[in-house]
């Protein structure tokens, strides 16, 4: 039997990897996300534990001390967001499918111990639509859409370094190529 698929799915700010991971979960209910740490604050509406683990800086940095951390970034040069090592290995040695949403830098990392995970990026169906997006969610600052707008365009010329290209289209087929990629079956 092989082991039960870790995808890795990145992609700039502002493609809807939120919307499409959602979809994704909700037509396989198998499949686990993993909850990312952070140091950001919560947004409206973002429960601690769900959305995020919403972490001080010294917790994180004791985590990451402690090889807590599969991988681990500084965002939007702000904040430092991590995956929590011992929930994906535990689904993993329980062979369920796991979902990692991470950015670039995190992917790269992750690339290094797990080398045979599924490294998938989502892609704008146009640069213009990324920058509409981007510009058009009405909640960031003005210095943050910049910011995201230089990261969204530092990691759309990395999209070469992976092993697969989903272009966000609709959000039903991009589902269904993701779904195809991990083999997930209805
Ligand atoms: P946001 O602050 O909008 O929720 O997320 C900002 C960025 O952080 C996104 O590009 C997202 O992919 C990235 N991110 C979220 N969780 C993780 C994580 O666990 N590790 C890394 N490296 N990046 C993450």
């Amino acid at each position: 039997m092989s082991a039960a698929p870790v995808l890795v799915l990145v992609g700039p700010s502002g493609v809807g990897k939120g919307t499409v991971v959602a979809a994704l979960k909700e037509r396989f209910p198998d499949a686990w996300l993993s909850v990312s740490a952070t140091t950001r604050s919560p947004r409206p509406g973002e429960v601690d534990g769900v959305h995020y683990f919403f972490l001080t800086a010294e917790r994180f940095t004791e985590l990451v001390e402690q090889g807590g951390m599969l991988e681990w970034a500084w965002v939007h040069e702000t904040d430092r967001y991590g995956t929590p090592r011992g929930p994906v290995e535990d689904r993993e040695a329980a062979g369920i499918p796991v979902i990692l949403e991470i950015d670039l830098q995190g992917a790269r990392q992750v690339r290094e111990t797990k080398p045979d995970a599924l490294f998938v990026f989502l892609a704008p169906p146009s640069e213009q639509e990324l920058y509409q997006r981007l510009t058009g969610r009405g909640t960031e600052t003005r210095e943050q859409i910049e910011r995201r707008l230089a990261t969204a365009e530092i990691e759309m010329a990395a999209i070469n370094e992976f092993d697969h290209v989903v272009v966000n289209d609709t959000i039903d087929s991009a589902v269904d190529q993701l779904a195809a990629l991990m083999g997930l079956v209805h």
